[in-house]
């Protein structure tokens, strides 16, 4: 089923894109919770990790980091370090369900995780 990220993705609500290409899209969070929280998405609809099959979307998956390690050298932020988190279902925490990235960075993180 298609979320709000399939509208950003087509162009169809806005967004602040910092990295597109044919497969992959990145845009700053709407309620961010770091200096930088930029979300990284496939174009292609996947919903969340459990859908992921390690056989059909490998490739995807290496080029999501791609874009999150060329973001975070665009956004000044990859010397210092950052945190890249994937919520997956409800327990995780997951409200959108179109797989996404979570690129935190700009301030020291906490560990464990909320
Ligand atoms: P999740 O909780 O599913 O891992 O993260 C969903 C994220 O999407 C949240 O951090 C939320 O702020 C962000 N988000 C939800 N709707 C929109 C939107 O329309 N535009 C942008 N830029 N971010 C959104």
């Amino acid at each position: 089923m298609s979320t709000i990220f399939s509208k950003i993705i087509n162009k169809e609500i806005p967004a602040d894109i910092v990295f597109e290409s044919e497969s992959i899209l990145a845009f700053r969070d709407i309620n961010p919770k770091a200096p930088t929280h930029i979300l990284i998405i496939p174009k292609i609809e996947i919903a969340k990790v459990t859908d992921i099959k390690g056989s059909e979307h490998a490739e995807l998956l290496g080029q999501m980091y791609d874009a999150a390690n060329k973001i975070a050298e665009n956004e000044g932020i990859a010397e210092d370090g950052f945190r890249l988190v994937i919520n997956c279902g409800n327990n995780g925490g997951q409200e959108v369900y179109h797989l996404h990235m979570h690129l935190l960075g700009g301030r020291q993180m906490n560990w464990p995780p909320g």
